[in-house]
């Protein structure tokens, strides 16, 4: 049987320009597509509405332009796409597998402190789970009023519902799934009708990607990704977490080096070949 073939994607969030981590993340992705004769995508995670701006969506596709990327197909930009997240949390919904959860920050943080402590995740502590117990009637009283609320993903009942899983990284091998790790994730937002975690799983089925190229400060994530393909009946892809860039002090690229975006380097007179090598890949041709 031939190997399927490799599609991979690039999918920045357009809250800011592209520095030389992303154009690392993006040549990492762009090269394992064209190596194996494969296709790269492009989507935007622009769900938010606040931090995101059609300025920045614009300068990422001029920037990966001149740095040589050339991607397949039509870009898919998230906020474009919120029926298919609502489809997805539908069936989440009829799992019983969501609460609504009416929580502010400082009612979490309250709670946290009033028991005295609070299991970390990744993401900082976890959900301590107040509106987990909410009975049924309250919660859809409130949520007729009109009081705002997230969907929460209730975590011992997922793991539950998919029983144990695995995921394969092509650099780290075979990975026992440990979602619980993050507590109840949030997969509606309050203001947002989805989330990262719930779009990115989504969108990587709709879009076929049979690797998903990212840094590896996503690794951790990937752990409720999987869970939520499991749960959704979703084509489970390959990963490969790369590493991240860092500066000559071993700090992390962000959007607070202004000096190091893309637009900052090509205004300054680099070439795409010098830059393709201050991140990390030597130009061929
Ligand atoms: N949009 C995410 C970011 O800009 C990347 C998501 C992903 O590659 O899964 O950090």
């Amino acid at each position: 049987m031939p190997a399927s073939p490799i599609v991979t994607r690039f999918a920045p969030s357009p809250t800011g320009g592209l520095h030389l981590g992303h154009a690392h993340s993006a040549l990492f992705g762009w090269l394992a597509a064209r190596q194996a004769g494969g296709q790269f995508l492009l989507r935007l995670e622009d769900i938010d509405p606040v931090r995101c701006r059609p300025e920045f969506a614009e300068g990422i596709l001029e920037d990966l332009a001149w740095l040589g990327l050339t991607w397949d197909g039509p870009v898919r930009r998230q906020s474009e796409h919120m029926e298919d997240y609502a489809r997805a949390l539908g069936r989440l919904d009829e799992m019983s597998l969501l609460y609504p959860c009416f929580c502010t920050r400082k009612d979490i943080q309250e709670e946290i402190a009033r028991a005295g402590h609070a299991p970390h995740g990744p993401d900082g502590p976890l959900y301590p789970g107040l509106c987990r117990a909410l009975p049924r009637a309250e919660a859809d009283a409130r949520m007729a009023a009109g009081e705002p609320y997230a969907l929460r993903l209730d975590m011992h009942a997922a793991i539950a519902a998919a029983g144990p899983l695995t995921w394969h990284d092509r650099g780290k091998g075979e990975i026992v799934a440990t979602p619980e790790i993050f507590g109840d994730v949030v997969l509606a937002r309050k203001d947002v009708p989805t989330s990262y975690h719930l779009a990115v799983t989504v969108d990587d089925y709709l879009q076929g990607i049979t690797l998903v190229t990212r840094g590896e400060d996503l690794f951790e994530a990937t752990h409720i990704h999987r869970l939520l393909q499991a749960l959704l009946g979703l084509h489970v892809p390959d990963w490969h977490h790369h590493r991240l860039l860092t500066d000559e002090t071993g700090r992390r690229f962000a959007k607070r080096d202004k000096s190091l975006t893309l637009q900052a380097l090509r205004e300054s007179g680099k070439t795409p070949a010098e830059v393709q090598a201050m991140a990390g890949f030597v130009a061929t041709g």
